[in-house]
């Protein structure tokens, strides 16, 4: 029996409040130097209250770190190919540097497709197909947020991934599919996990690295937990009314060397590496 051992709970908020003091530095500079701030174009379709939340802390984060914010709306019963003018209308805007298109899109609109129009040089989401070859090929590119979040949560806590045992859950094209590429680049030997896998306690307990992005409410329980592992919590689901996570955080307590928490854990910090992406964006953009 391993004896128990103090988890850390991470706060990503204090993780995500460091790294912006670091990117409103760097606008300061290109300031100081005459240059203009980096600028992120958002495209809402639709009146989704959730989505409208999500982009209103996007761009309060943006003003935060000195960045300006575009918000161009779109009405839900609007045609796949409006989107794709507005999205081709942003790409040809030299001052827009990162566009995002919130997601979920209503029915009808393609979310591949609308991903596939944007420019890759201004794609801070990291899903237009050429970034997604280029991040399966171990060259530069934009990667999605929620992922290099993941992986700068692991890095500032100094968490041994090269030749660790790493599992995510899920493999979606936004969470699982590149969190798992950017472990193996990291050198984790990793296995990826989904809805049709066979005896997923067991393959969990393999994990000197958890990653969980489900969606489904306290899933992974403390007997998954291998001592000392890091877990990550990326569910972001309700359960009776509450906002609950993929991991059951009360029973990794004592097991875990850490777990991140489903409020002020990934989220923060997803948004944060959205403002990074951005800044990245744009000084490939400044003139050589
Ligand atoms: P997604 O596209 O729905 O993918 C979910 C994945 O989980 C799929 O690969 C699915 O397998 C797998 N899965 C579903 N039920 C399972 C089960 N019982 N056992 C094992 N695997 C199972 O979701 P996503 O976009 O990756 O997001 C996952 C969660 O993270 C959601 O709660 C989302 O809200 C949250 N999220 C949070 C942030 C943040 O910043 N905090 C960012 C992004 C997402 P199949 O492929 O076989 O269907």
């Amino acid at each position: 029996m391993s004896q128990p051992q103090r988890t850390l709970v991470v706060d990503g908020l204090a993780l995500a409040q460091e790294i912006r003091k670091e990117l409103a530095e760097a606008v300061g500079r290109h300031a100081a130097a005459g240059r203009r701030p980096p600028c992120l174009a958002v495209v809402l379709v639709g009146d989704d209250p959730a989505s409208v939340s999500y982009i209103r802390g996007k761009r309060r984060a943006c003003q935060r770190v000195g960045m300006d914010s575009r918000e161009d709306r779109l009405p839900a019963a609007v045609r796949e190919a409006d989107v794709l003018d507005r999205v081709q209308a942003l790409n040809a805007d030299p001052g827009v540097d990162g566009i995002l298109v919130q997601l979920p899109l209503p029915g009808g609109i393609r979310a591949y497709e609308v991903a596939s129009a944007i420019d890759p040089g201004k794609d801070i989401d990291g899903l237009h197909p050429l970034n997604a070859g280029r991040l399966l090929l171990g060259q530069p590119c934009l990667v999605p947020c929620t992922p290099l979040g993941i992986l700068e949560i692991l890095r500032r806590h100094e968490v041994p991934l090269e030749g660790s045992r790493a599992v995510v859950i899920g493999r979606s094209a936004i969470v699982g599919k590149p969190v798992a590429l950017l472990l193996q680049q990291a050198n984790a030997t990793v296995t990826m996990c989904h809805s049709k896998s066979r005896d997923l306690p067991a393959l969990c307990r393999e994990a000197q690295v958890l990653v969980a992005a489900v969606g489904v409410p306290r899933l992974v329980r403390g007997d998954w937990i291998q001592p000392g592992a890091a877990v990550i919590d990326v569910g972001a689901t309700s359960k009776d009314g509450e906002p609950v996570g993929d991991v059951d955080t009360e029973s990794v307590m004592g097991i875990a060397r850490l777990v991140t928490p489903h409020r002020r854990g990934v989220g923060p910090m997803t948004i944060t590496m959205l403002l990074s992406n951005t800044l990245k964006a744009y000084e490939a953009r400044l003139p050589a």
